[in-house]
């Protein structure tokens, strides 16, 4: 059986993108990419990543290489493997890159064992990569095909989708694993300038930042009958759902429908037209949904009449997600203690993951229903469900932390200085649901950010500028 498997891209129309970023930001994502293929002369852009599903890396993926298909270039999609044993070290790399160094250190043996892996998963590839063509490698499980592919002639980028804006001794560690395997790399791609680490050369480097797909499940348009179908379907909103199914558009284009219920905690569930506040993300410590929690409690229940979502996706249970069950047990707990009158109106959601595009129309439709979209996360690498909510043209709190700092922009929605404030994070809350006004000022303001900076198109062209830039330095040398 081989390591390396091709993964199929299912082209999308760049034209229907008109739609969103204008005629002449389509003109010109077009005529970029005419010259690009002109100065590719025949190369092919690969792109390198561990796994096709789940994540927003592959999420991203998906999009954009569908756009690459359609605008003429070639590229192609290669996912590698690994064995147990090297996908626990990447994990721990993983963790390191965030600091944390929990799951203990990386020995030489590991180092060992993750270049052997990649050169055993190298080899497969170079019957498929020539000379000259253009490789991204995509974070930390790919960085040891850099040297083995620079070998054979590619032109190799490295981008890493994760980071910190600062560093400690298990940063450095995690990075001091790394770097050794990127000496080869022609450039690096990295979502915040914050996160670069010293040792590497800013003339190689690119700060691309994520961007959403404006038509997929997750993001795609909802009318008002069709959300509403969707929240009661799935649970949250009180009431048989109205004749409307919940029906959404698939990644493959035939049209799905929402049909599984969601996991619920609450006592009572709001009517349609009681104020949302929501936070998604997994349940994760960093998140802090008990924090949302407890802020919702003490500073924003006792005011007014809204409703607390704390939704994420389903845990398959303590095995496969020890932490996700444990910050869900102990919101759980948290939520049982609380005073009658806030544990009314504070629901926990879990969202079934059995099918990833169903499950996203779960996540549009409660983003799309929500008077306030919260993201009170301690850090945070990009955010993308504050890009998410921005989009559908919800005002979002935010913690000033990581990608966040980027995405918001000055009336756009609102920073949180300190994350643990839960007094600020609560006025700020009921500012925006005591003025519906200056709540839809922000979230139109909101919605042109995102389609102005961190649509596809954007994402698209700072590749290009990357790519053209590694061809003529290598043709110059
Ligand atoms: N998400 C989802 N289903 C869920 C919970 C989260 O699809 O039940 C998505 C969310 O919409 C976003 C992604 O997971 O697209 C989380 O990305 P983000 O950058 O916010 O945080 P991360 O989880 O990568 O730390």
């Amino acid at each position: 059986m081989s390591l390396v498997k091709p993964v199929q891209i299912a082209p999308r129309s760049v034209a229907p993108l008109e739609h969103v970023i204008g005629e002449e930001r389509r003109d010109q994502l077009v005529q970029a990419a005419d010259q690009f293929r002109t100065a590719l002369a025949g190369r092919t852009v690969w792109n390198v990543s561990s796994t096709a599903v789940g994540g927003g890396v592959a999420e991203m993926l998906h999009a954009l290489l569908g756009y690459v298909e359609d605008l003429g270039i070639t590229s192609r999609w290669m996912v590698i493997t690994g064995d147990a044993e090297f996908f626990v070290i990447t994990k721990r790399l993983h963790n390191q890159v965030h600091g944390d160094a929990s799951g203990g250190v990386l020995t030489a043996a590991d180092a060992g064992r993750y270049a052997r892996m990649l050169a055993a998963n190298a080899v497969e590839l170079l019957d498929y990569i020539r000379p000259g063509d253009l490789v991204l490698l995509h974070d930390p499980q790919t960085a040891g095909l850099t040297e083995y592919l620079t070998h054979a002639g590619a032109l190799v980028a490295w981008r890493s989708h994760i980071g910190v804006d600062w560093h400690n001794e298990v940063t450095d560690a995690a990075w001091s694993f790394l770097l050794p395997n990127l000496v080869a790399a022609r450039g690096f791609v990295f979502s915040r300038r914050e996160y670069v680490p010293r040792q590497i050369p800013a003339d190689k480097v690119a700060i691309i930042p994520p961007s959403i797909d404006p038509f997929s499940p997750k993001n795609q348009r909802l009318d008002a009958d069709t959300v509403r179908a969707t929240l009661s379907t799935i649970g949250v909103l009180d009431g048989a759902a109205p004749g409307e199914r919940a029906a959404f558009t698939r990644r493959d284009g035939t049209t799905g429908y929402v049909g599984r219920k969601a996991e619920i905690t609450g006592d009572s569930r709001p009517q349609p037209d009681d104020p949302l506040v929501l936070q998604v993300s997994r349940w994760d410590l960093l998140k802090d949904m008990p924090g949302v929690m407890r802020g919702f409690a003490e500073y924003v229940a006792p005011a007014s009449d809204a409703y607390l979502v704390l939704a994420g996706p389903a845990f398959a249970g303590v095995a496969d997600d020890p932490e996700g069950a444990a910050v869900f047990a102990e919101c759980l707990l948290q939520w049982r203690e609380l005073p009658t009158r806030a544990r009314n109106r504070i629901l926990l959601v879990t969202l079934p993951l059995d099918d990833a595009d169903e499950n996203a129309a779960m996540v549009n439709a409660l983003q799309r229903h929500a008077a306030v979209i919260v993201q009170k996360s301690l850090a945070e690498g990009f955010g993308l469900t504050v890009a998410e909510g921005m989009w559908k043209g919800r005002p979002v709190v935010g913690s000033a932390v990581g990608g966040i700092i980027d995405q918001i922009a000055a009336g756009t929605g609102i920073l949180l200085p300190d994350p643990h404030d839960l007094a600020a994070f609560g006025s700020d809350v009921r500012r925006l649901l005591d003025n519906p006004d200056e709540a839809d000022h922000m979230g139109r303001a909101a919605q042109a950010h995102i389609t102005r900076n961190y649509v596809g198109d954007q994402h698209l062209l700072r590749y290009a500028k990357l790519f053209t830039g590694i061809m003529q330095h290598a043709a110059a040398v």
